[in-house]
């Protein structure tokens, strides 16, 4: 199955995703993700990348479709894969369009994670992630604590706080989701594969609707 998420930066997708790649055993591909880690390792595209994030504006289209490319044509996608942060403009998701046009590997479904602003902006500036690569937990200072304080319950690194996380920047982030993501969800309702799913509340019952909707039809 291949199935992309849409919904603004705190919705809950990177958890959501997560759950449902160890379930159905997709590829996970989150662009937040690629591009910190590319950043991390000063690749080119992390060199490109770094003075936009650190002001919550896009990175240049260029730079995610080289990536998602690469990543695309990975086996590990093989067998399906989630879309976790990408596209996030119109001309992503055309570009994406020819991609897996030529991959052979349209999308089954689009999801899209739909919570209010306040609560994103709450979601957001609490969030903590655990740096450990090979574990990303994440983690809440009021909604999702660690047992112990600041400390990951997974693999006991240090937790940090995304700069892009802070107060200050989530606003612009929101503005951005707004104008240039948020038309995506037409898009793909015009194709009738889109879905939506009420992003608040317990991440169990929002999982339990994820599910629900891959089992069911779309253009609910
Ligand atoms: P995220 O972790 O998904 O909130 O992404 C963190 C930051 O990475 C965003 O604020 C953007 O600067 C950048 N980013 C992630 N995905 C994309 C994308 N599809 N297009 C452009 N920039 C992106």
């Amino acid at each position: 199955m291949r199935i992309l998420f849409l919904g603004a930066p705190g919705a809950g997708k990177g958890t959501q995703c997560k759950k449902l790649s160890a379930k159905l055993s997709l590829a996970h591909l989150s662009s937040g993700d690629i591009l910190r880690d590319a950043v991390k390792n000063g690749t080119q595209a992390g060199l490109a990348a770094k003075e936009f994030m650190d002001q919550g504006k896009l990175v240049p289209d260029n730079v995610l479709i080289d990536l998602f490319r690469e990543k695309l044509n990975d086996a590990s996608c093989k067998n399906g894969f989630i879309l976790d942060g990408f596209p996030r403009n119109r001309a992503q998701a055309e570009s994406l369009d020819l991609l897996l046009g030529e991959l052979k590997a349209n999308l089954d479904r689009v999801i899209d994670l739909k919570t209010s602003d306040d609560l994103l902006e709450e979601r957001i500036t609490g969030r903590r992630v655990c740096p450990n690569k090979a574990c990303n937990a994440v983690f809440h200072t009021k909604f999702s604590k660690p047992k112990k304080d600041g400390i990951c319950d997974l693999c006991g690194t240090e937790l940090s706080h995304r700069s892009d996380d802070k107060p200050e920047l989530v606003k612009q982030r929101l503005a951005v989701y707004h104008e240039l993501t948020s038309p995506l969800i037409d898009f793909y309702k015009a194709k009738q594969i889109l879905v939506s799913v009420n992003g608040e509340g317990e991440q169990e019952k929002i999982f339990a609707d994820i599910l629900e909707t891959l089992n069911q039809g779309s253009h609910k």
